[in-house]
């Protein structure tokens, strides 16, 4: 399709503009889509204020932009509509990335360890390839999924955040009928609370302060722990006859959350973290590790978890509804950001 797109374009470290620019066109195998929704997230603030250049993005300008919803309006040569799972006219939302496909880890299934990832030329989108805060994107075949009329555009843009939880749900082994801890109500602390109760947990104890504990227990917390009125580990424990959960999310990004999380749980317990602390540490116990057999596991991306979180909330099971409350067009992506940055919004969304 030839013509340009409006597009936020970072030209400069806290320097983003809406400009036209040429719409993009789909290579071999790939598929140009109209973008419908975008959300924007706390590291898209931090490569805005040149958090960290050089890497992400590796140069200027750059189109941001990596949870996103869209519609499929071209496919590029060599695609066969028989061949895939969508079609144009398509609603689709897209992984970043598809690994290079031949690396030991891409070949394991763990595309998201993909060990190519680090080098010039591999397209993770939205940091080191283009984003979708624009009109249109253009991305490989393989990253796209399919999603049903049930999801919304602007929810559509939250699949992203939810397949994240998807996947640190598998990492711990989650059963049903357990307990679990989410440290720091953001959006991925609600919709690991809320998909976490859509697989069975039946103690849903959210760790946080202020209004978005509200907004959590509309998410499926059936208990909430603010941390200015008590001291959050005693909070968690109270609410399992003190014998701590079997599973802590953290997701506050926050490294001194750590240490409370691994305090949290039972023995035998689990804590997955889900938050990078953007290069600070967290002091943590040896002994307690050793002695209570914990597992602290990293949660990166979401292999292979698109499907899942797309059946959880094409079907109900998780309701993203009340987080879907900041919408705005991409001349606002000023205020957008604005809203993030202040906490106004859990995630500000911009509509195309
Ligand atoms: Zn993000
Ligand atoms: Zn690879």
């Amino acid at each position: 399709m030839e013509g340009t797109m409006k597009a936020a374009v970072l030209r400069d470290w806290n320097d983003l503009g809406v400009e036209d620019v040429p719409i993009p066109a789909p290579g071999a195998g790939e598929v140009l889509v109209r973008v419908s929704a975008c959300g924007l997230c706390g590291t898209d603030l931090k490569m805005v204020q040149g958090g960290f250049a050089g890497r992400w993005p590796p140069s200027l300008p750059f189109i941001l932009g990596h949870e996103w919803s869209g519609e499929v309006v071209e496919l590029g040569p060599g695609l066969d509509p028989g061949d895939l799972a969508f079609d144009v006219g398509s609603r689709v939302v897209a992984e970043n990335h598809a690994g290079c496909g031949a690396c030991a880890m891409c070949r394991s299934g763990s595309y998201n360890l993909c060990e190519r990832v680090r080098r010039p030329g591999y397209r993770l989108y939205g940091h080191t390839a283009p984003g979708a805060l624009a009109e249109y994107a253009v991305r490989p075949a393989t990253v796209l999924h399919p999603i049903p009329e049930e999801i919304s555009d602007l929810a559509g843009a939250l699949v992203n955040q939810g397949a994240l939880t998807v996947h640190a749900l598998r990492r711990v082994q989650f059963r049903a009928g357990s307990s679990v801890a989410v440290f720091g109500p953001g959006l991925l602390g609600l919709l690991s609370a809320s998909v976490a109760r859509a697989a069975g947990a039946t103690t849903v104890i959210v760790v946080g302060r202020g209004r978005r504990l509200e907004l959590a227990r509309q998410m499926g917390a059936n208990a909430v722990v603010d941390y200015e009125a008590v001291d959050p580990v005693t909070g968690v424990r109270e609410h399992t006859g003190g014998r701590g959960v079997d599973y802590a999310f953290d997701c506050s990004g926050n490294p001194a959350v750590i240490p409370q999380a691994l305090d949290s749980v039972r023995r035998g317990g689990k804590v997955a973290v889900l938050g990078l602390a953007a290069g600070r540490e967290a002091g943590i116990s040896p002994d307690r590790l050793v002695l209570d057999e914990i597992d602290l596991l990293g949660i990166r991306s979401s292999p292979n978890a698109y499907p899942a979180m797309i059946a959880l909330m094409g079907s109900g099971a998780v309701d993203v509804s009340p987080i879907l409350t900041h919408v705005y067009g991409i001349d606002e992506v000023d205020r957008a950001f604005q809203a993030l940055k202040s906490r106004e919004a859990i995630r500000p969304i911009v509509k195309l």
